[in-house]
């Protein structure tokens, strides 16, 4: 009971130092986690706190408040680097792994893997750079909806952030510098792009075929492909006949100068938020074709100062303890999602004021409210998006496209629009996760058949079937509130906690059971029925069917306790081949 007081009161402390801090907020996040906290402070909840700051240690290395580093420890699962004294029969028989994709997840399982003592292994990147998201995402305006100190490694702090929400180019640079800090680069293979995986039953590797013709074997196979990499196009008639240029913001082509042209931009989702105020005031005319509008709040972001940056440096105490207290102030959020979804109508009226702000025109403001519950979609953060909107060169277009010519847009009322460049800002397409890669698994069963109904993993990283195969940001762990670099340190936590089993049992592989797949993957759909996504709105987080294999339906923290460590009855084990 006590002990159940002392973290209450902690609770309190950080709330209300947060709500310190942001006096003027309608109705302060942080309240809301405290309002819950107190609701729900049953033992269960308790216990998952507890542990959670278990997490805050004192090493030898200094002061960890949460998250934590990951503590892994030296694995001989994967072989250990290879020794001089090694026969080229040992050399050839040593357990390895691939890791496909190289951004914030490929790099973080590499890093860890390393840091757990493991150096075999091989990262395939079908681009020439890592970076992923921030490595195509270059438009005007790219930055992160995550506060940077919380969107970047537990383990590896940056204290110079140049601000609050950092822009594409640094997170960028912060990645390539991890890469040449844990001398990753001997390990990627670029231009790899992998088009199949099989499962073979009778050594229990992976067999990996990438495009050029080239094959790899691996015992251990991490995907770390993201949600949002291959970008979606929508179906309009006539798009193939459109002469002008043609780009996604997703592969914006810088070469193309947009000066004085008249652009349509089709799609109001998060990239069109940022690239479209950029973009107006160089343009002479901005057609903004819009299927839904956005619920867009203010972003609290600004420079930091020298001081700031440097007291971040030189007491990094304080860098944690700023972390720490965005991780709970973004945390507080999942609860509007997820379990009260009225909190969400305050901050609806927060937008409706700042677009009657900053919009003049009532019918071009009107058409930038959404007309569906805020939160079914993804809520927007942009200072300038209402203001691009009241712009007298930006029109907005939300009756429809009928087609598309030679070189213009006519809407579904027959209204022609002519343009000279089409830049889609139609997001991406995420719910079909790994589908480009013909995976096949236990018995030659194939990943694309057993997902027909949606994509479905055991804490969205193992599935059934397919032993040894590990998933970083799969099934049900994308976030509408919170930093996916988290739920990515989660998982690559869990993957070693895998290794470690498979040393520890002597065994070739895993294969998670049917029975405890279904029971999660049933809980996980049953709680996203009564959170907000599932409001009525069509968004990107769910399939035709209704499904939302995308989003993590709850705390960040629940996540990360239920994936600290694997439970060996989660799994069949299976021998080594005799020989090997
Ligand atoms: C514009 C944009 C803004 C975002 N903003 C935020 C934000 O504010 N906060 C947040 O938490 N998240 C945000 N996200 C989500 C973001 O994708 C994740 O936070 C994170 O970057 C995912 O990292 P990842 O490594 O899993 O995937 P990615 O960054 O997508 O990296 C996947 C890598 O795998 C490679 N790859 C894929 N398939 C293959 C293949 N078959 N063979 C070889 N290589 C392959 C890709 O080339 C890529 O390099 C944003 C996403 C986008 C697109």
């Amino acid at each position: 009971m006590g002990l159940k007081v002392s973290l209450l009161a902690i609770l309190v402390i950080f709330l209300a130092g947060s709500l310190l801090k942001n006096p003027r907020e309608p109705l302060n996040n942080s309240l809301r986690a405290l309002a819950f906290a107190i609701c729900e402070a049953d033992s269960a909840y308790l216990a998952c706190i507890i542990d959670f700051l278990s997490d805050a240690v004192i090493t030898r290395r200094g002061i960890y408040l949460y998250p934590a580093p990951l503590k892994i420890h030296a694995s001989t699962f994967l072989h250990r680097e290879p020794q001089m004294t090694d026969t080229p029969e040992v050399r050839a028989v040593s357990p390895h792994a691939v890791i496909i994709g190289t951004g914030f997840g490929g790099l973080c399982m590499a890093i860890q893997l390393k840091m757990a003592g493991i150096h075999s292994f091989t990262m395939l990147e079908k681009a020439s750079n890592v970076g992923g998201t921030w490595r195509d995402n270059t438009y005007p305006g790219a930055a992160c909806d995550v506060q940077s100190h919380l969107y970047s490694y537990s383990f590896e702090p940056k204290h110079d952030w140049t601000r609050k929400f950092g822009l594409q180019a640094e997170i960028r640079q912060y990645m390539e510098d991890c890469v040449e800090k844990y001398d990753l680069a001997s390990h990627i293979q670029f231009n790899k792009d992998v088009v199949a995986a099989n499962y073979d039953d009778t050594t229990h590797q992976w067999v990996i075929d990438t495009q050029d013709g080239a094959q790899l074997r691996s015992n251990i196979l991490v995907t770390a492909c993201g949600q949002l990499n291959r970008p979606a196009f929508p179906n309009i008639k006539g798009m193939e006949d459109f002469k002008g240029k043609v780009f996604h913001s997703a592969r914006w082509d810088h070469d193309h100068n947009l000066d004085g042209e008249s652009v349509a931009v089709i799609g109001t989702g998060a990239s069109a938020i940022q690239f479209v105020p950029q973009i107006t005031p160089r343009v002479k005319q901005l057609k903004l074709f819009q299927r839904s509008a956005a619920w867009v709040l203010p972003k609290a972001d600004r420079l930091f100062a020298g001081w700031e940056q440097s007291s971040f440096k030189n007491m990094p105490l304080l860098d944690r303890i700023y972390r720490t207290m965005i991780y709970w102030k973004n945390e507080s959020r999942a609860l509007a999602f997820t379990r009260f979804n009225a909190l969400l109508n305050v901050l609806a009226l927060q937008a409706k004021y700042c677009a009657k702000r900053d919009i003049k025109d009532p019918v071009k403001r009107a058409k930038v409210i959404p007309d569906y519950k805020i939160g079914c979609k993804r809520i927007l953060i942009s200072n300038d998006w209402y203001k691009a909107i009241n712009s007298d060169n930006l029109d907005v277009i939300n009756d429809g496209i009928d087609h598309i010519e030679a070189d213009a847009i006519v809407s579904k009322d027959g209204s022609r629009h002519a343009v000279d460049t089409i830049i889609y800002g139609t997001g991406f397409q995420a719910t079909d996760f790994l589908s480009p890669i013909n995976i096949t698994g236990h018995n030659g069963v194939n990943l694309n058949d057993a997902w027909q109904d949606g994509a479905e993993a055991y804490k969205g990283i193992t599935v059934s079937g397919f032993p040894n195969l590990f998933m970083l940001y799969g099934p049900n762990t994308n976030l509408a509130h919170n930093s996916i670099v988290f739920m990515i340190e989660s998982q690559v936590r869990y993957v070693l906690s895998c290794l470690q089993a498979l040393e520890a049992s002597n065994s070739a592989a895993m294969n998670v059971l049917p029975d405890t797949q279904s029971e999660f993957v049933n809980g996980v759909q049953k709680r996203l029925e009564g959170s907000v996504w599932a409001s009525g709105c069509t968004s990107w987080y769910t399939t035709a069917s209704g499904k939302n294999p995308v989003n993590w339906p709850g705390f960040t923290f629940s996540y990360r306790l239920s994936t600290r460590k694997v439970n060996l009855n989660d799994y069949q084990f299976y021998p080594k081949p005799v020989n090997a």
